[in-house]
């Protein structure tokens, strides 16, 4: 998505240790206008998967997701992180490892929200080594639903989440992937 890319080469700002600050007009400061184009971008790439929920986690999945659903009618559902998961049976659960705060956190989502007769589509900023989107996985499938596929902002192409996503069969789509980036010159080298 040139759009996209564009922004990124002008506002994204590159961290020491692979990481891509989009903070200005992503996922802290949110640039809707720019959000509204990937959310019809995402629509247009997924427009023949019969999708009933789009599933994010919190935090930074979470505006994306909202306006990406407004082109699906559709509702979001955003995977909680806990600090300790109730095993009473009301949630599906699952520990995904955070690459930027370097944690590992207990995951939910409530079963009320996620069931067998669900066509999901998931949808989140970055990926990275793909443990956030390994973890959505393991939720769907604990819920018996369909993945129609994965919607991801931005992937780093160097880390290997593209191609274990893809090494399960996953449709998953990228608007935006990084094959290098330079912390020196601040450059960004997409596919
Ligand atoms: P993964 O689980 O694929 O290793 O990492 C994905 C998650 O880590 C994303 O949800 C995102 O919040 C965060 N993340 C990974 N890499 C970056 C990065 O370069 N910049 C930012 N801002 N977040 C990142």
């Amino acid at each position: 998505m040139e759009l996209l890319k564009e922004r990124i080469r002008r506002d994204g700002i590159v961290k020491e240790g692979n990481v891509l600050k989009v903070d200005s007009f992503l996922n802290h400061q949110m640039d809707i206008e720019l959000l509204n184009e990937i959310g019809r971008e995402f629509k247009r790439l997924f427009s023949h998967c019969p999708v009933t929920k789009i599933l994010t986690i919190e935090a930074s999945g979470i505006g994306i997701a909202c306006i990406a659903a407004q082109y699906f009618g559709v509702p979001v559902v955003f995977a909680k992180k806990t600090q300790s998961v109730n095993i009473d049976g009301e949630v599906y659960s699952t520990k995904i490892q955070s690459f930027t705060h370097k944690k590992v956190y207990d995951v939910i989502v409530s079963k009320k929200f996620l069931g067998p007769e669900d066509h999901v589509l998931i949808i989140d900023d970055f990926l990275a080594n793909g443990c956030a989107l390994e973890g959505l996985t393991e939720l769907v499938a604990s819920a018996g639903a369909v993945i129609e596929g994965i919607g991801i902002v931005i992937e780093k192409g160097f880390q290997q989440g593209g191609d274990l996503i893809r090494g399960k069969g996953l449709r998953l789509e990228s608007l935006a992937i990084v094959d290098g980036m330079d912390a020196a010159t601040g450059e960004v080298i997409f596919r």
